[in-house]
């Protein structure tokens, strides 16, 4: 199977991000999810990994699966409590499954946590780690924060870091969400010019209830929320169903808005949720789900 940079190089990629389920919900739902995600024929799935490991097992599980569906799959890893030993143990078992692609993460501290707790402090070392231990096996994905990570002090210094990352051996950027298109638009002329020439894969949050936009936008990432979705938000502040439909149409003009834009992938993250995926992409005619 093509590398996932290899694909982007002739189109523009697509793809879905997945999550584990906790450890004491079963992994019915999510496989049957992944049956539905499959019919649109997605480049890959992602599959997020917890921090502190909390739900790795069930990520390396989730990842194994996708692959032996004939699927092409990423795994994301963080160097959350993670040791060089540990890593290098845990990525051979990721290439023994048949997943040879990887989101390499510093990873969310979790709460009160002063740094990783690990051998790697950042992504851009976890990133040379792999390059080193695993020479060309891995296609290696990094994070970039359009509108800056909420931890860096400034836009500049964020960017000098994942200019870090590209030159640590990474392969391709895998974003964090954004809703404010004219922010991504300045983010991806401005890491141009610091020389970041990676393909940006852009991933895509569906705006699909109120409470978790917010949420996700303003407390766990510090991103903005322009104006054309505060108005959706307001219109239908006290109207789930019709802040739905809103938001479906808002997530459908996103991803012309990327693809109009000439970006290499749209990574959609699926929420585990086939049935709005599958009403987002019906709705664009972007792909076509078979049956
Ligand atoms: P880094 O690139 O290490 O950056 C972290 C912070 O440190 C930034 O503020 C950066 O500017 C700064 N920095 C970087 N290098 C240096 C340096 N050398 N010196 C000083 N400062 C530096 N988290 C999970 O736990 N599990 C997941 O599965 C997961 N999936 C994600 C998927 C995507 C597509 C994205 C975009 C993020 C995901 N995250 C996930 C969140 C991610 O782990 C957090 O955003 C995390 O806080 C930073 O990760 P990073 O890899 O960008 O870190």
């Amino acid at each position: 199977m093509k590398s996932i940079v290899e694909v982007m190089k002739e189109r523009t990629s697509f793809s879905f991000e997945v999550f584990p389920p906790k450890a004491e919900q079963p992994m019915e739902p999510l496989l049957e999810c992944l049956n539905e995600l499959y019919k649109f024929d997605p480049d890959f799935i992602s599959c997020t990994y917890g921090a502190g490991g909390s739900n790795a097992g069930r990520n390396s599980e989730i990842c194994k699966a996708i692959a032996d569906s004939g699927h092409r799959a990423v795994t994301h890893f963080t160097c959350i409590g993670n040791t060089k030993d540990k890593v290098k143990a845990e990525l051979q078992a990721y290439l023994d499954n048949g997943v040879d692609h990887i989101l390499a993460l510093r990873g969310d501290l979790p709460a009160g946590w002063e740094g990783t707790r690990g051998d790697f402090n950042y992504a851009n070392e976890l990133v040379a780690y792999i390059r080193e231990q695993f020479g060309d096996k891995f296609t290696i994905a990094m994070a970039g924060d359009p509108e800056k990570h909420i931890q860096c002090p400034t836009f500049e210094e964020d960017i000098a870091h994942l200019k870090m990352k590209q030159d640590a051996g990474a392969d391709y950027i895998m974003t964090q969400l954004c809703f404010d298109i004219e922010a991504f638009k300045r983010w991806y002329d401005s890491i141009r010019k610091a020389g970041i020439t990676l393909p940006v894969d852009v991933g895509v949050m569906p705006v699909l209830n109120k409470d978790a936009t917010i949420r996700m936008a303003l407390s766990m990432n510090g991103c903005s929320i322009p104006r054309d979705l505060a108005e959706v938000i307001s219109k239908h502040y006290n109207d789930p169903e019709g802040f739905k439909a809103a938001g479906i149409e808002y997530t459908v003009h996103q991803l012309y808005q990327f693809i109009g834009m000439g970006v290499d992938g749209i990574h959609l993250y699926a929420l585990n949720k086939s049935a709005a995926v599958s009403e987002i992409l019906t709705k664009s005619g972007l792909r076509a789900k078979k049956d």
